[in-house]
């Protein structure tokens, strides 16, 4: 007989006791749509009878109902991985966020006179302070920020910018293609490895609106190249009456030189040499929330500020909350290293990284093969792409189910791990694991490894 004539009726399913259970946890119209689903399947052999229907009908529900967005564990030691959400934020932003989400708040009010306030005024001060720009505001994103630049300074003129500068940053961020949305018009200078001032003051005409430079955040160009000095860019712009843009790309606002990491531009030289408009993320080396920051000089910021595409990109009051708290870690720069998670694991030492290798090692026990070994962090998130961050990593020896299956498994744990994959091992990085994450990431490894094979 066929076995697809013995399926239960979708009735008959909800009757059984455990299924009457799950009806107890979760919505009735959910349980109904998974015993529905579950007995189409099996009907249209897409998949195997169940040996265990209510089982089965247990598992889709618990599809159904888990979250999507999930927190996993970062074993990859990439501090900024855009994929798994970039900057961890710091202790004191997670409190602020939670203070202002949780009731009520002064987000467009003004204590002292009750009137109406403007939200862009929380990070204004801080942000013009501990970069020394004149004023600040805050938007969605740095991709919004730069159009929102763009716009303001330069709708329907052009925009010199250099030919080594037209770069794509990740998932469909293409300088060309922001600056046309903008309603500016792309002028190209120089060439792709050299392009000199004089190439720019030859591009000037009384169509230009805007000098443009953007960082390359995460190439590196090596050899015969040259691009001229933001001062000079700077002076040229302001000889000309027009504003110079300098999209600096990760934010950093602390001094990573006495860890060896140089190449990024600080947002306070940015300012320093003359830009009337620097603009950044929020989430990248800055580490706070996912924004676009934007500080300079008050007739430029003023102008984004009144640009009808502020109020389109504008942020909200949980991201404003975490950056001010953020910030504020700013004004005490040794405090800021020890408490913005993306600082401090950038700047963690050798040694802390071995102790951490070790315990990680330790936790996970003799039987997983676990070897500690010198190797490799990388900073991520289109920031210090040259950069070599040395750690010691913990290397796991994947048996038979090879190294993008125990990768899988542990990926699809409880809590996800999120792994790297080298040379047949799968590695794990302290760098990107707190210590107290180190004995959830052990059991996950023991468990994936243990799991059935
Ligand atoms: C990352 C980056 C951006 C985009 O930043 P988002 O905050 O992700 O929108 C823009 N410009 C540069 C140079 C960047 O590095």
């Amino acid at each position: 007989m066929d076995p697809r004539r013995r399926l239960p009726s979708v009735d008959r399913l909800l009757q059984e006791p455990g299924v009457q259970a799950l009806l107890a946890e979760a919505p009735r119209n959910l349980v109904v749509a998974a015993v529905r689903e579950a007995v189409l399947a099996a009907r249209s052999g897409r998949s195997p009878m169940p040996s265990d229907w209510v089982e089965e009908v247990a598992e889709r529900v618990a599809q159904r109902v888990s979250p999507s967005l999930v927190p996993v564990l970062n074993a990859t030691g990439v501090v900024l991985h855009t994929n798994l959400g970039r900057a961890p934020l710091a202790s004191a932003a997670i409190a602020a966020v939670q203070a202002v989400a949780s009731g009520y708040s002064t987000l467009e009010l003004d204590l002292a006179t009750g009137a109406r306030g403007s939200r862009s005024d929380h990070c204004a001060a801080l942000l013009a302070s501990l970069t020394g720009a004149a004023d600040g505001l805050v938007v969605n994103n740095a991709a919004g920020a730069l159009v929102l630049a763009l716009n303001a300074a330069a709708d329907g003129r052009e925009v010199l910018i250099s030919r080594g500068e037209l770069i794509e940053i990740g998932g469909s961020f293409r300088i060309p293609d922001i600056l046309m949305k903008s309603g500016a018009i792309l002028r190209e200078v120089g060439t792709t490895n050299r392009t000199h001032l004089a190439d720019y003051r030859d591009a000037l005409s009384e169509r230009t609106g805007a000098i443009l430079t953007v960082h390359r955040s995460n190439f590196e160009q090596t050899g015969f190249v040259t691009s001229p000095e933001p001062a000079a860019l700077a002076s040229l712009a302001s000889a000309s009456g027009i504003p110079y843009l300098h999209d600096v790309g990760s934010g950093l606002l602390a001094d990573l030189s006495p860890f060896g990491l140089v190449s990024e531009p600080r947002v306070a030289d940015a300012v320093r040499h003359g830009a009337d408009v620097v603009l950044f993320s929020g989430d990248k080396l800055l580490g706070g929330p996912q924004a676009g920051c934007l500080v300079g000089t008050s007739p430029w910021i003023g102008a984004a500020r009144r640009n009808p595409l502020a109020r389109a990109l504008r942020a909200d009051k949980m991201t404003l909350a975490a950056l001010e708290a953020t910030l504020a870690l700013y004004r005490d720069p040794a405090a800021a290293l020890r408490e913005i998670p993306v600082l401090a694991m950038l700047t963690t030492g050798s040694a802390a990284l071995e102790a951490r290798a070790m315990a990680l090692q330790d936790a996970i026990g003799p039987q997983a093969g676990a070897v500690v070994a010198p190797g490799f962090s990388a900073v991520g998130g289109g920031s210090f792409p040259g950069a070599v961050l040395p750690t010691t990593l913990v290397s796991l020896e994947p048996g038979p189910l090879g190294a993008a299956g125990l990768a899988l498994r542990l990926r699809l744990g409880s809590p996800p791990v999120i792994t790297r994959i080298e040379g047949g091992k799968v590695l794990l990085d302290p760098r990107t694991l707190p210590e107290q994450e180190l004995g959830a990431v052990a059991g996950a490894v023991r468990a994936a490894l243990a799991d059935g094979s």
